[in-house]
């Protein structure tokens, strides 16, 4: 058995594994990539938003991933929040992907960057490392410094338990028969008891895809609840001929936290809702940062813990950011609004301007001013910043606001009003806007660090 030892071993060869193995290749350090081959994708394609591209094509990738990815050539709409059908106007097409194509093209393009690619391929974890049996037949021991799980929402042992924050859905795929004149066009669509997201290629079979709360397909048949849904639309599911479900997906918004002794990326740290369609844009990008985060634990191996909770903050930050907007989303379908399923999304997020003016804040007693991890381009550094010693959270900004600087306006119970002003007293704060500070007190407060 050839025994191998390396830098990093990712599991999980989706977009998020594939992209973090093609970062640390790329940066000289010795990584291996593990993928089962056994990948669930939610339906023919996933669609990325035209914003993407810039990122990807910084990244190199437009050009090497090219066979899983098309200009979206059909034309987007909505009938949501009322019955009319909303053509999207005037925007730049996204991009479609196939997704398995795309997926491997990614794998491929880390191994030629250096990364030891292993697909098909099952690792299982022993005392003196990973043994995994290639392609050829071989026997493999790897042996790596740090291990990173990028294994999408597949529950393995070791990995914390998934910890929902939004209602538990499933998202079933069904391909059939459209009709004629829906052809070239995705439409979503808010029924009684979810919505659905259609895509009618100009060829070949549609596929669309019905989300729905787990709750109603406890007791009844996936068939006979996506019939009604069918019935209830107005738009291509309504027309949708010899339709079947080809699979369902899990799609609860959950997130694990961090996990013992390996980096989560990805879906397998946070989920979005699918609403958004940018679950592989955050799994490349989370990439990105998770390649930062291993780069610095080579060479200080003492952060290890925390570089692995300054990633999993970063996942929880985009995945916040993300439920902010599928939530303001929900909340423009109001024909709905007595059904399970819209009641469950339309939660108001916590208004941020609940907080006056005249309100006085204080700091929380366990938060402390101490020096953090911070990533600053392709390099975690220590700054200044500060802790909650209960949880080990580490904060060095807000934006662009430096966290100890606005902690030090509130050595003494302050109103929110004067603490702004306080700031454009501060060498370290004036040159900031008071908007500025006055959204990252808000951000303190939302996080429990200042309180009333
Ligand atoms: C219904 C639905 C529709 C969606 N639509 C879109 C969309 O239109 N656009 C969009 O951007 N996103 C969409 N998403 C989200 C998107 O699919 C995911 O966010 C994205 O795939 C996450 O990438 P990942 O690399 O983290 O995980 P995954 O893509 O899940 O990749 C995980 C990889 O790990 C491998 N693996 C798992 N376990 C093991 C193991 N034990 N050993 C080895 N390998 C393993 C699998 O084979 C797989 O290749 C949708 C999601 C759902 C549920």
């Amino acid at each position: 058995m050839r025994t191998q030892k390396l830098d990093c071993l990712v599991i999980g060869g989706g977009p998020g594994g594939a992209t973090l193995a093609l970062h640390l290749a790329q940066r000289g350090i010795g990584v291996a990539l593990i993928d089962h081959g056994r990948a669930h994708y939610s339906g023919p394609f996933e669609t990325v938003l035209a914003s993407t591209k810039s990122t990807w094509q910084r990244m190199g990738l437009l050009e090497t991933v090219k066979q899983g990815l098309a200009e979206d050539p059909l034309r987007h709409g909505a009938i949501w929040g009322s019955n009319e059908l909303q053509w999207r106007q005037d925007e730049e097409a996204g991009l479609l992907l196939r997704r398995g194509v795309f997926d491997t093209a990614l794998r491929a393009t880390a191994r030629s960057a250096g990364a030891e690619v292993y697909e098909a391929c099952r690792a299982e974890r022993g005392l003196r490392g990973w043994q995994l049996v290639s392609e050829s037949g071989e026997t493999i021991l790897l042996q790596p410094t740090l291990l990173a799980y990028a294994t999408g929402r597949a529950a393995l042992p070791g990995l914390p338990k998934n910890q929902p924050v939004g209602p538990e859905t499933t998202a079933v795929t069904v391909l059939g028969g459209p009709a004629p004149d829906d052809r070239g066009s995705a439409v979503v669509e808010a029924v009684r008891n979810g919505w659905i997201w259609t895509h009618v290629p100009d060829e070949g079979e549609a596929s669309a895809a019905v989300l729905v709360d787990r709750e109603l397909l406890k007791d009844r048949k996936a068939e006979d609840v996506i019939e009604e849904m069918f019935a209830d639309a107005s738009g291509p599911a309504n027309r949708l001929r010899d339709w079947r479900v080809a699979h369902a997906n899990d799609a609860t918004m959950w997130n694990r936290g961090v996990a013992a002794d390996c980096l989560l990326l990805g879906d397998a740290a946070a989920t979005i809702d699918p609403l958004a369609s940018q679950g592989v844009e955050k799994a490349v990008s989370a990439a990105e940062h998770a390649s930062v985060c291993i780069v610095a634990a080579l060479e200080h191996p003492e952060w290890w813990g925390r570089l692995r909770a300054l990633h999993s903050r970063w996942e929880h930050g985009l995945q916040a950011a993300h439920s902010r907007s599928a939530n303001a989303f929900y909340e423009v379908e109001s024909r709905f609004a007595a059904e399970p399923f819209w009641q469950r999304r339309q939660v108001s997020a916590p208004d941020p301007t609940q907080l006056a003016g005249g309100q006085v804040l204080r700091r929380l007693a366990t938060v402390q001013t101490a020096r953090v991890l911070m990533r600053h381009g392709p390099r975690i550094i220590e700054v200044d910043g500060a802790v909650n010693e209960v949880t080990g959270e580490e904060l060095a900004r807000i934006s662009r606001v430096p966290v100890a600087a606005v902690l030090g306006l509130f050595q003494e119970p302050v109103t929110l009003a004067n603490a702004v002003s306080l700031a454009g007293k501060d060498p370290s704060l004036f040159v900031l806007t008071p908007h500025e500070v006055h959204e990252a007190i808000v951000q303190l407060h939302m996080r429990g660090w200042l309180i009333p």
